[in-house]
């Protein structure tokens, strides 16, 4: 039978005994000796066996508690400030963690200071986790648990698997957690008499030994600053009343910001590393079953099969995502396209100056920045080498499925599975439906009478027929767009003339561009942080456009003023600047970029239609003034089909609804990401998360980060997730109120349907879409388990 003694009791042996041992006073071997002793008078659980293996060449004890078979297995790296510590100080502690987790607990002797500092410990730990894996052990089916140093170690090998590409272990304990060797955290003090167990000048001395020579800027000697986005569920246990609950306190915040799946038991009075005490005292018995309970659940997982329609820009980042987080087979993770090819809309814009009116520094993955731009605002070619190597270096090669169009997909509540069908005859099926299929994929050419007659080619800008050779040609462009204003002046030293039919004036304003020389790529090699502060530096500009758009109209002002500047330097002539200027409010319909349109529009062989088109002619288009303007090819610019989002693809929901259905009175999401009675399906670039001002692809990440806690729940038992109406609709309810006092309430456009609603623009700032998507509320959905 098993003695428990009472909370005060243990607080005071350990004050009386263990503390004493800890101090820079003692000898580091003596401490090392008389922690064994201690760590052996803690009654392990009975019947476990204990064997002594190498793992990668790292003496470990193997802890097995009865019963404790896997298939899942723990890694534990034991804690003694790097200096102490062994499989005899946390023998105990590692038999107990056995029987909780129902697994084999591997327990390394890993190599300490002062005789081994940095790196050695973590060099260790990593040879043992890629030896087990070698030894057939899946990751998803390996914990990691670290308790106080062990914890600042456990965290570092997560941070270089994924520097290294590796998979993740499935789930991650950190018991009293060291992560900040420079003990900063106010706790320290504050908590230096409350704590049983710990002096933080042992601490101190500790740090010394183990960091060495080493930089105290190294990453993996500040795992707390690290990005923590992709990491495997965190376990984390800490005593209130420790010197250490800062390094965990801090964590859990920033690991929980990070979408990271956390839970937290931070134990009242109790001192640091008391689950320890395993076996002796109750508290230490709950957070040890604790851990074993949440080990052997993510152990447990099963791996959502998730289908993604799409590889632009938000299929790659998604599909990059999930196999971070463990969707690494061909069956986990399949990626649809219709091309034959990755890169979406930057695949299919071909057309002369197509170009980003982004900065790329800003329009470009947060997680792939290396990229040598050719420019500042980057040419197309260059976007879609960058979106090629990106999604071969993040390993989608194996996943992707190209040249397969999904026709339709239906859900079936039986199976808690998607089925989707391919033009091509197919059916596969996933678990999670993922739409990465863009707003701005399909061409819309309008039906202009008589546009069958005409007698020479025509094409749309989005996909443009290089085999036209446009030289001396008359050529008649429909449109005035961002797509029109960036080809019409690249094609109009070439061409014989062109008549521009514009509809709607545009709003412009000067393109900063400029092109990277070698040296500003050197710059942004060797000086990252000038690279970040582009990135920082174009997201404010574009931020402080979007509150023009918004809440502060007045922001848009300076932007109307460079417009006029712009207009009265390019074009002379004031009858055909009159033409140019817009009758709608600036910001309305998208704002232009380009220091080279307006110029060509002011050109002798450029001629500016206003005047209703009538119809289409052999020869031309005539407009409703009855004049015939002469034409060998016509172009549209005339945009994309925006306000349907997933067609043509049709999409059911468990009853049978057809999605388009449901959107019959305009395209609606939560967060734009979720719809009500569609379980486990999201949506990437949905409705209401187009950026009048900013980059989609800051959008996409937000949603990216979303989906993946979604998938993580996925996985961990829930069968699963359908958006709750009542959120979904109060979300729907605010995005229009705050629509309606923007400014794309002023005219038409593709942010609005024929009924006037805006389907398309989020109403807020990139940051606080990424506010309100960091964290995934399991309340805001109905739940299947
Ligand atoms: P767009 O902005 O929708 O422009 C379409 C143009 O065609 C408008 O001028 C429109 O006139 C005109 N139009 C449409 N139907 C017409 C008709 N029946 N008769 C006459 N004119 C007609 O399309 P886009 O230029 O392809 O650009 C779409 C979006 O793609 C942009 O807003 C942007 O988000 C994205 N894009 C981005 C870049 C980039 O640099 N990143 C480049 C190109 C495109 P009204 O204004 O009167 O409707």
């Amino acid at each position: 039978m098993s003695i428990r003694v009472p909370r005060p009791v243990v607080g005071r042996i350990v004050r009386a005994v263990v503390a004493p041992i800890l101090s820079p006073r003692v000898p580091v071997p003596a401490q090392r000796r008389l922690l064994d002793l201690a760590g052996r008078t803690v009654p392990a659980p009975p019947g476990v066996r204990r064997t002594t293996a190498t793992l990668g060449g790292v003496p470990t004890a193997r802890f097995v508690a009865p019963g404790a078979a896997g298939p899942h297995v723990v890694l534990f790296l034991h804690g003694g400030g790097y200096v102490t510590g062994s499989p005899g100080s946390h023998g105990a502690l590692a038999g107990h963690l056995s029987r909780a987790a129902g697994a084999p607990v591997h327990l390394l002797h890993y190599r300490r200071a002062p005789e081994h500092p940095y790196p050695a410990a973590i060099d260790d730990a990593l040879a043992a986790y890629r030896a087990l894996r070698a030894a057939g052990h899946p990751a998803q089916r390996i914990a990691v648990v670290g308790d106080s140093a062990g914890g600042g170690l456990a965290l570092a090998l997560l941070l270089r698997l994924r520097a290294a590409g590796e998979e993740l272990p499935a789930s991650v304990g950190l018991v009293s957690p060291w992560l900040d060797l420079d003990l900063t955290a106010p706790a320290v003090a504050a908590n230096a008499r409350r704590d049983a167990m710990l002096d933080p000048r042992w601490l101190a001395g500790s740090a010394r030994a183990y960091r060495a020579d080493a930089p105290a800027d190294t990453p993996e000697l500040i795992p707390l600053r690290a990005d923590l986005a992709g990491l495997p569920p965190l376990h984390v246990i800490a005593g209130a009343h420790e010197v250490l609950v800062g390094d965990a306190d801090a964590l859990v915040d920033r690991a929980r910001a990070a979408g990271v799946p956390v839970t937290y038991r931070r134990a009242p009075r109790m001192w640091h590393d008391y689950p320890i005490f395993a076996g002796l005292l109750a508290e230490a018995d709950a957070a040890v079953a604790e851990l074993g309970a949440a080990l052997r659940r993510d152990c447990a997982a099963r791996r959502p099969r998730v289908a993604v329609v799409g590889a632009g820009f938000g299929g790659i980042g998604m599909g990059i995502a999930l196999r971070g987080a463990g969707h690494r087979d061909a069956a986990d993770l399949t990626i649809l396209d219709r091309a034959d090819g990755v890169g979406g809309v930057w695949r299919d814009n071909t057309y002369p100056g197509a170009a980003c009116d982004v900065p790329s520094h800003l329009y470009s993955f947060s997680f792939a920045p290396g990229h040598e731009w050719s420019r500042r605002f980057a040419p197309q070619p260059d976007i879609l080498r960058y979106l090629r190597r990106v999604s071969t270096e993040g390993g989608l090669d194996g996943h992707l499925r190209l040249g397969t169009e999904v026709t339709e997909a239906r859900y079936d509540a039986g199976t808690a599975a998607w089925q989707l069908s391919t033009a091509d005859g197919d059916v596969l099926e996933a678990d999670v439906l993922v739409s990465a299929c863009g707003q701005l994929s399909r061409p819309a050419v309008p039906a202009l009478p008589g546009l069958d007659r005409f007698a020479g080619p025509v094409f749309h800008s989005a996909r443009w027929d290089h085999d036209v050779d446009l030289t001396g040609k008359r050529v008649a462009v429909i449109g005035t767009g961002a797509s029109a204003v960036q080809f019409v002046p690249a094609i109009a030293d070439r061409v014989g003339a062109v008549t521009v039919f514009q509809r709607s004036a545009a709003y412009l304003i000067p393109k900063p561009d400029r092109r990277y020389r070698a040296w500003h790529h050197a710059l942004f090699r060797r000086v990252p942080a000038w690279r970040n502060a582009a990135r920082v530096g174009w997201a404010a500009f574009f931020e402080v456009g979007a509150l023009g758009l918004t809440t502060v109209q007045t922001a848009a002002a300076p932007f109307r003023y460079a417009f006029e500047a712009l207009l009265r330097r390019q074009v002379p002539d004031a009858a055909l600047r009159e033409k140019l200027r817009p009758d709608y409010p600036i910001g309305c319909k998208r704002l232009l970029i380009s220091s080279e349109y307006l110029r060509a529009l002011a050109r002798p062989d450029v001629d500016v239609v206003t005047d209703p088109i009538a119809e289409v002619t052999a020869n031309g288009v005539r407009t409703q003034d009855g004049v015939e303007h002469p034409a060998d090819v016509i172009i549209f610019g005339t945009g994309f089909a925006t306000n349907d989002f997933l067609a043509p693809m049709k999409v059911f929901g468990p009853d049978g609804k057809e999605l388009s259905e449901r959107w019959r009175d305009g395209a609606r999401a939560y967060l734009g990401i979720t719809v009500p009675e569609f379980p486990n399906l999201f949506l990437l670039y949905g409705p209401n998360t187009n950026v009048g001002s900013g980059s989609v692809v800051h959008m996409l990440e937000s949603q990216i980060h979303y989906v993946l806690q979604a998938v993580h729940r996925l996985s961990t038992g829930t069968r699963s997730l359908t958006v709750r109406p009542e959120a979904a609709s109060a979300f729907d309810s605010e995005m229009q109120r705050r629509l309606s006092g923007s400014v794309w309430t002023g005219c038409t456009s593709w942010y609005r349907t024929a009924s006037g609603r805006i389907v398309n623009n989020w109403p807020g700032l990139m940051r606080e879409y990424r506010k309100r998507t960091s964290r995934f509320e399991p309340g805001d959905y109905l739940e299947e388990r």
